[in-house]
């Protein structure tokens, strides 16, 4: 584990350590303290101090030794109690939220409620506002006017089964029609088996193993008992349920199901590059291209960056143009439950992201992370912009979607008039 040769490259990349300045919170630095402290050692400032990583695994990226990082640090989480550290039972309440994601249903429409009493008596940067700002009026999604029309079917029945994550499945309704909608135009049959159950990425970065491989058990059987691909359409998932066998080193029997189950998998982008269900429409008009932000979520970038055909999909409709950080990609600070744990070190790596895009002047943000992108929901409430985010088959609906529609997305007061409409 420890061949840590102190090069100092994951510093150069690490976001927490941007913000913080704390060399305990770079790899090295964590690596230096399991080193020379131990497990058995630790105490409530280690505790903190392991809590604090996004798990993005920018720094397994770069590192000279390619050390899994992740992995080390998710077995340092495992040796700690699950009520220690720092919004420890916040975190732990999330987590077993998850065990009973339907719930989830029930706290988007209390949050909604919520947000249209409290309204604007909330101050703008208040935590609470910004989290009741993900659910007004499903700010991650879009309201089909019905002029968008669904493009004709044309599959063959062919079963895709289909893996959407608890947060499109249920805290927004939007991401998963769009889905349904952009599927439809393919050669299969999209089928959501019902016992599927929360991924478990969260058990999983608590370094709580035992809820972990339960969970994976329970989808690898689910999936299992189908034939055909699966369609994973949340980045994060995707990157986790790939890595199952991971969960299962000491269990052969598992470790097989659970490669099988991976070698069906596609991610959304990955999935669409296959298809004929988008394509450039002819431009028929004298139009802008829309400007897009395409977020990266860290788990494929970093893990799988080979999957990931976004951009590809966005230029590829003729109408979009996507704009890039002169720096590259950076992470958003979510994090999974990061942002519960160290909110001030989260907000500020997603505010400075912010600022850096919105000075790109995009007209809209897309991702494939349904945590990146509430991420980014709240971080441009925060600013004040009111440029809207979208899941990437939210964008990738319709067959031309333009600036025109796109400015309707974000002021969804605005009616179009009939002239429009025809
Ligand atoms: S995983 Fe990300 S946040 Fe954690 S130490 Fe590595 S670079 Fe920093
Ligand atoms: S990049 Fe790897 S080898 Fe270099 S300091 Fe970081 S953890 Fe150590």
């Amino acid at each position: 584990m420890l061949t840590c040769a102190k090069c100092g490259a994951c510093s150069t990349v690490c976001p927490v350590f941007r913000t913080s300045g704390k060399e305990s919170h770079t790899a090295r630095g964590k690596l230096h303290l399991l080193d020379t402290l131990g497990l058995e050692k630790s105490s409530s400032v280690f505790i903190d101090i392991f809590s604090a990583c996004l798990l993005c695994g920018a720094c397994s990226a770069v590192c000279s030794r390619q050390i899994d990082i992740n992995k080390e640090l998710i077995v340092a989480r495992n040796s700690f109690s699950s009520l220690a550290g720092p919004h420890a039972y916040e975190k732990y309440l999330a987590r077993k939220l998850l065990d009973y994601p339907g719930s989830l249903t029930g706290l988007r429409i209390l949050a909604k409620t919520c947000g249209k009493v409290l309204g604007d008596k909330l101050p703008r940067d208040s935590g609470l506002r910004l989290r009741l700002a993900l659910f007004e009026g499903d700010a991650l999604a879009v309201s089909d006017d019905g002029q968008h029309g669904e493009r004709e079917a044309v599959n063959t029945g062919v079963s895709l089964v289909w893996f959407p994550g608890c947060s499109a499945r249920y805290l927004f309704p939007n991401i998963l029609d769009s889905c349904k909608s952009l599927v439809s135009q393919s050669s299969f049959v999209l089928h959501y088996p019902d016992d599927l159950v929360c991924c478990g990425l969260a058990d999983c970065a608590a370094g709580d193993f035992a809820s972990a491989q339960r969970k994976a058990r329970r989808n690898i059987e689910v999936m299992g008992a189908t034939k055909g691909p699966i369609l994973v359409t949340c980045a994060s998932c995707y990157a986790h349920l790939k890595k199952y066998s991971e969960l299962f080193t000491h269990d052969a029997h598992w470790q097989t199901r659970a490669e099988e189950m991976a070698l069906r998998m596609m991610e959304l982008s990955e999935f669409l590059a296959n298809q004929s269900v988008m394509h450039s429409a002819p431009n028929t008009e004298e139009e802008q291209k829309l400007r897009v932000f395409y977020h990266d979520p860290c788990h494929l970038r970093h893990e799988t960056p080979s999957v990931d055909k976004a951009r590809e999909q966005l230029e590829k409709t003729g109408k979009m143009e996507v704009i890039e950080l002169p720096g590259g990609s950076r992470c958003c600070g979510q994090g999974g439950l990061f942002h519960v744990a160290h909110p001030d070190i989260s907000a500020a790596i997603r505010d400075q992201l912010v600022q850096d895009v919105l000075a790109l002047k995009p007209d809209v943000v897309t991702s494939t992370c349904s945590g990146c992108l509430m991420q980014w929901q709240q971080g441009l409430v925060a600013a004040g912009s009111e440029i809207k985010v979208l899941h990437l088959a939210e964008l990738l609906k319709y067959p031309t979607p333009s600036a025109r529609r796109v400015s309707m997305y974000r002021f969804q007061d605005i009616k179009v008039n009939e002239s429009e409409k025809n």
